[in-house]
């Protein structure tokens, strides 16, 4: 597995959290890409902390980059399923929330109708009324006036 013989890759690897290509191994240095030149593996390139290549002894950073680039990928793959289902969940939460709007409309619609109607009931009752108690005046005026004129003319004759 492994280009170096004294060291187990599974182990290597399995130490850090970090999936796909590796940016820096845990001692902090920096990362290098190498091409494998034994039987089992030739040509075959890996990443290897700079550090490790000169340190055997010590577990830096390894992984074969085509292990690695595959990583990245199913990564890209699952960051893409879970973008996708978010975008899902906020389509439902937007349509929910126009569907809500739509309900809180229609209640304001109605609530305004009902009001407006009893704005307009009032009105015509207050204006009915008004209207009522002017007729009154001019009818006593009316009779006043009558009244007058019957006194003159009485005292006329
Ligand atoms: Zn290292």
């Amino acid at each position: 597995m492994s280009p170096f013989s004294s060291s187990n890759s599974s182990h290597l690897t399995s130490g850090t959290t970090h999936r796909g290509v590796p940016s820096r191994c845990w001692c902090g240095n920096e990362i290098t890409m190498f091409t494998s030149k034994t039987d089992e593996n030739p040509y075959r390139r890996f990443y290897r902390c700079v550090q490790g290549v000169k340190d055997k002894k010590e577990k830096h950073m390894f992984r074969w980059v085509d292990d690695a680039l595959l990583e990245e990928i199913r990564m890209i793959e699952n960051k893409h399923k879970q973008l996708l289902e978010d975008v899902n969940v906020l389509r439902k939460m937007v349509v929910d929330n126009v569907e809500v709007q739509n309900k809180l409309m229609q209640e304001m619609k109605q609530q305004m109708n009902k009001e407006m109607n009893e704005i307009i009931q009032q009105e015509l009752t207050d204006t009915k009324e008004s209207l009522e108690k002017s007729n009154m005046k001019t009818v006593c005026i009316l009779v006043v006036v009558a009244a007058s004129i019957l006194w003159l003319c009485g005292n006329v004759v």
